[in-house]
């Protein structure tokens, strides 16, 4: 999660294609599961309204449950879990329950304000490998009530030899059926043949890749694992070279024009906002009770120093 410093993330600059890299770095959930955060990196906070990405896994593991996230909350933002192997129980204080597995999307929208947990199954397969995102939720939705959908089937988009699930937003005028604040893309890109994938881009947003599995090649640039590329915008398309079985995220979206604070599990806009979501938790109002068998997890001590 977040530093106990607030992140500011101002509106980022860049407007004309660009290839920058960003490895991204290791952190530890509660529960010692082990992550690669791409997003937010200090140079590149934003994609679109994309503002975290966590790879964690491929891990095979015995009885222990290797993720067991107790309650937390959330404000101003929607989670996006995505799995490539394994099975992950979500709870929220909705009463949601809901079992996801790989090519389905459990979707929260935090909204006001939301506390979920996440935890592996006690019977499952010995595996887990996926992604969480955040999407940060324009000021014109972001105050409103939360909500939560799973999605068993999404759209797939054919690129040549390769396939894309749309997760969330548009792309190639295919559009995915969860609930978007702002134009954007998700997609999960899988190449099926040897060879070049070209994937149509929108102009006004900008874009990032992030391998997940494979070799696959951005104009003869070998893309490196745990590492967010960032194409920047002005692109119509980007062509990769891609071998069989490869696999990369594309997200993307007009690029967010507002300046978000980031602190803990929490998505805001002034220092205050971010104090009184924290208070709301550790008082116990505002978030409401997950029904989960466990610890639900402490509020770290807030530094409103920003952290530019
Ligand atoms: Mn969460």
């Amino acid at each position: 999660m977040p530093s106990a410093d607030v992140l500011e993330c101002p509106p980022g600059a860049t407007s004309a294609p660009v290839l920058e890299s960003y490895p991204a770095r290791q952190a530890t959930l509660p529960g010692e599961l082990i992550v690669r955060r791409a997003l937010p990196r200090s140079a590149r906070r934003l994609v679109g309204p994309w503002c975290f990405l966590d790879h964690y896994g491929p891990i095979a593991f015995g009885v222990d449950r290797p993720m067991a996230i107790g309650p937390h909350p959330h404000i101003g933002l929607q989670t996006v879990t995505w799995l490539l192997e394994g099975e992950v129980l979500h709870r929220d204080s909705l009463g949601s329950e809901q079992l996801i597995r790989p090519g389905q999307l459990n979707l929260m929208t935090a909204g006001s304000g939301i506390a979920h947990s996440e935890e592996t199954p006690g019977r499952n397969s010995g595996r887990l490998h996926g992604v969480q995102l955040w999407v940060a939720l324009p000021d014109a939705r972001r105050r409103g009530a939360p909500g939560f959908e799973h999605h068993d089937e999404l759209p797939v988009v054919v690129l040549g030899g390769a396939q894309a699930v749309i997760i969330l937003g548009e792309l190639g005028g295919t559009r995915s059926p969860a609930t978007a604040y702002s134009r954007m893309v998700g997609a999960d890109i899988v190449a099926r043949n040897d060879g070049d994938v070209h994937v149509p881009l929108d102009r006004a947003f900008e874009h990032a890749l992030f391998l997940i599995d494979g070799d696959v090649a951005l104009v003869a640039h070998a893309l490196e694992p745990s590492t967010l590329y960032y194409l920047g915008t002005g692109r119509d398309g980007v062509t990769l070279t891609a071998r069989r079985g490869s696999r990369l995220l594309l997200l993307g979206g007009l690029p967010f024009g507002e300046r978000i604070l980031m602190w803990w599990n929490f998505v805001g806009r002034t220092p205050d906002e971010i104090a009184d979501a924290r208070n709301d938790w550790e008082q116990g109002t505002r978030f409401g009770s997950v029904a989960y068998d466990g610890e639900r997890i402490p509020a770290p001590p807030l530094s409103l120093r920003a952290q530019r």
